[in-house]
């Protein structure tokens, strides 16, 4: 699949080292060959589609700084360190091991948005690629140390107090599903003092399981936790952009808290503007609301929640899905800040993670699908703004009906013809009524 943000797809169905070389030479030409970064998970296929990528950009005259496995945070944090004009990074985030993609950022280090990505896939499909001859391609140098930027840029951040850390000499399991992870956050852990129990930190790229960090993926974490008496547990997705936090109790505390845990330590320092996407928790919008701050919500999508951030200054920001963005740091999600936060904030308040856990919010959000089989998209969305139009309705993405408590987001889905519906309430059982209701609307003739 490729779209504005990039190149996702099954290697050897669909995902080839020709498509991938198409879109770096389109990259390569809109960056008029200046120097890009280029990162990759630890997927098996990485190296392949690396290489593609070096042939394509070096062929349209880019000079590659080549930073090897490493998260997708620290890729977007060496675009802007190294001045580069770009950034490409080989990645399928969450998705399982078949699958493989790129992530294209711009020279500020983040994602190309909706118009950027444009022009690449319009020089892709024109093929109007700007290759050099023998004395102007470009060259691909290894640079070793973007990792070690990115934990000392942690380390010295004004939230994050090193010794005071070091002092909880917190046990922490990790699990970094064999992905890029393992090159970076054993060290950031060292770093602070943890006792580390390692599950999975060799950046092998082979998952054990399913890679994405939601709570029934984590069975393995949540019982070693346990059995290890440890403080807490550390999952993040293959190319550490999402973190999911395990409680003392081995128990996945999911990964929406992981960003009010972020946000609520962030305004406790320096109350000022958050930014969150549509279907994120409302959780923050409480723990926002007595330091008097706005909360914007944008579009789903990392490159939305980054641009409003920046656009109205805020000081924390993030997506539900574990992704924490500081802008102190770079304008990306960073599961690797989240840990540091994370930890910042258990020490500080002398708190376990159920305690942390629990003086959160309390709320729920359930997910359901509606598959569109006669109903397009555009009709189904119709008939929910006539059904609820007395009520407070947003269009940022799709519809959503926002209540007191409550809100239910549909939006039909970018790559599936189906619809999704997503509430939270502070009940589950209310939270699925919603999504029934919905559901029941929309499949159902108006006049039922
Ligand atoms: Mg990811």
């Amino acid at each position: 699949m490729i779209s504005v943000s990039g190149v996702r797809g099954i290697v050897g169905e669909g995902l080839t080292p020709e498509v991938v070389m198409n879109i770096s030479q389109a990259f390569g030409t809109y960056c008029s060959g200046g120097k890009i970064v280029l990162g990759r998970d630890s997927r098996v296929t990485g190296e392949m589609l690396h290489k593609a990528v070096a042939a394509g950009l070096t062929a349209m005259g880019c000079d590659i700084l080549d930073i090897g496995i490493c998260p997708t945070p620290t890729t977007q944090l060496a675009v802007e360190n190294s001045k580069a004009a770009g950034g490409v990074m080989v990645t399928a985030s969450h998705n399982p091991i078949e699958w493989n993609g790129l992530k294209l950022m711009g020279a500020d280090g983040l994602f190309l948005d909706a118009e950027q990505g444009e022009e690449v896939l319009k020089i892709a499909e024109a093929q109007t690629f700007s290759f050099k001859t023998w004395d102007g391609i470009g060259v691909a140098v290894r640079y070793t140390r973007a990792i070690e930027e990115h934990i000392r840029a942690i380390l010295n951040l004004k939230y994050v107090d090193l010794e005071r850390i070091q002092t909880r000499q917190f046990k922490v399991v990790l699990d970094c599903v064999n992905g890029a992870g393992a090159n970076l956050v054993p060290d950031l852990l060292h770093q602070f003092g943890c006792q580390i129990v390692q599950l999975h930190c060799e950046p092998s790229g082979l998952f054990p399981r399913n890679p994405e960090p939601l709570p029934e993926n984590l069975s393995e974490i949540c019982e070693r936790v346990k059995v290890e008496n440890a403080d807490l547990g550390i999952v993040v997705d293959p190319d550490s952009d999402r973190l999911a936090l395990i409680s003392e109790k081995g128990e996945p505390i999911g990964e929406e808290k992981t960003l009010a845990i972020a946000v609520k330590h962030i305004l406790s320092h320096r109350p000022g503007a958050v930014v969150i996407n549509a279907s994120t928790s409302r959780m923050t919008e409480d723990l926002a609301e007595p330091y008097g701050v706005s909360v914007t919500r944008t579009k789903v999508g990392e490159i939305h929640v980054a641009k409003k951030m920046r656009e109205i200054n805020a000081v924390i920001g993030g997506e539900g899905n574990g992704g924490v963005i500081l802008p102190d740091l770079h304008l990306g999600r960073d599961a690797p800040l989240g840990i540091a936060l994370t930890l910042q904030h258990l020490t500080e308040n002398e708190m376990s993670v159920s305690q942390l856990s629990d003086s959160l919010p309390r709320y729920v959000i359930t997910k359901t699908k509606i598959a569109l089989d006669q109903l397009s998209a555009e009709e189904a969305l119709n008939r929910i703004r006539e059904m609820y139009a007395d009520e407070d309705l947003d269009f940022t993405d799709g519809i959503k009906i926002v209540r007191e408590k409550s809100w239910i987001h549909i939006r039909p889905s970018n790559t599936e013809p189906i619809i999704r519906v997503i509430a939270e309430a502070p009940t589950e059982k209310e939270a699925q009524n919603l999504c029934t209701h919905v559901k029941d609307k929309i499949t159902k003739p108006l006049n039922n």
